[in-house]
């Protein structure tokens, strides 16, 4: 800190402005430090290990496989960082968007009216009685939004009181962001956004690339550390500290990669399982009855087929579909497929 001046600070904020901001900034500081440590534990393998070198020159395809796994880790890192966890403010703009351009629609065509605004499409998960919803060109956001929740809900309850707009079932506020998001899953300071609904296809496949590199990188160090090549102590410490590392990793990874695969077949979030009983809309729900769930293959599908660019609200289970998903065969089997 005290290496860099006011002076010498204040023209490093004034060509790069994102600095100034100390969130911003500390955000950067772990992208930076994330790239560094990929760098160092795959740079120190080809600096140490001949055999390596050798095996590069007789199969180049098995190092140019390993480091595209590399570039493409962090690519999809970049990638899922800089995409937006589906916020519900954009969301509110959207559907306002669509009811401006329905009213403006002559009324012989509204029938036709496109349900689409710019590149932006909301979709309700109807239940029977709500799926003439979005047809109707009655609707306001508020509107949108109450009626997925039981009837006689007041627009008061499920206000933001930092964003002041109306939440969907499933939006959290992030405090970290100072937004709303769709479907909040939890706010990940690696990748310096919120993960929800827009971004979680993303994550879940950031984690696994991470997990295969991890484990592949793991191989390398391991049949480095059996070869036969000459090593001074200090590099076989090196080695054996960044292995050791690397198994840590290993298993938060595997974790982690199995527990949003849990999370993604029985449609929940992170923070819903987490904070499951303060959470008003899940009060009184049996523990394991997952209230959005439509079976394994419906949820799969929606989770890994649903573009991005939608934004998905799924309405609270009435209390007669509660009843059907608490019946003694869903609880007896929870993953079972009930969609095909
Ligand atoms: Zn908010
Ligand atoms: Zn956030």
């Amino acid at each position: 800190m005290g290496l860099c001046g006011g002076p010498c600070s204040e023209r490093c904020f004034h060509f790069f402005p994102c600095l100034s901001d100390p969130a911003r900034r500390s955000t950067l500081c772990l992208k930076a430090a994330l790239v560094m440590l990929h760098l160092v534990f795959v740079g120190l393998l080809f600096l140490f290990d001949r055999d390596l070198i050798e095996k590069t020159r007789e199969k180049p395809w098995y190092t140019a496989l390993y480091l595209s796994l590399v570039v493409a880790t962090l690519g999809q890192y970049f990638l899922t960082s800089g995409s937006s966890p589906g916020y519900v403010l954009d969301a509110m703009r959207a559907v306002n968007e669509r009811d401006a351009l329905i009213r403006s629609t002559p009324v012989s065509s509204k029938h036709s009216a496109p349900s689409k605004s710019g590149s932006v499409v909301i979709t309700v998960d109807a239940h029977p009685l709500r799926r003439n919803l979005l047809q109707s060109n009655t609707t306001s956001w508020t509107k949108l939004v109450l009626d997925m929740y039981p009837p006689g809900s007041s627009a008061r309850t499920w206000t933001c009181s930092y964003c002041h707009v109306v939440q969907p079932p499933r939006a959290k506020h992030c405090h970290d962001c100072d937004k709303c998001v769709l479907q909040f899953d939890h706010h990940c300071v690696w990748l310096g956004t919120c993960v929800g609904q827009g971004n979680h296809c993303r994550f879940w496949l950031y984690i696994c690339e991470e997990t295969a590199l991890c484990l592949w990188t793991g191989i390398l160090y391991i049949t480095y550390l059996k070869s036969n090549i000459p090593k001074s102590w200090w590099v076989y410490l090196i080695m054996i500290m960044l292995l050791v590392t690397l198994s840590i990793s290993l298993i938060f990874l595997l974790l982690l990669l199995l527990f949003h695969s849990y999370l993604i077949m029985t449609n929940q979030t992170t923070y819903e399982l987490v904070r499951r009983r303060r959470i008003a809309y899940l009060r009184g729900i049996p523990e394991r009855v997952y209230p959005f769930s439509k079976g394994i293959c419906s949820n799969l599908y929606k989770f890994c087929c649903a573009p991005s660019s939608i934004y998905r609200m799924e309405p609270l289970p009435t209390a007669q579909e509660l009843e059907e998903k608490s019946k003694p065969y869903t609880c007896l089997d929870v993953l079972s497929c009930r969609c095909c």
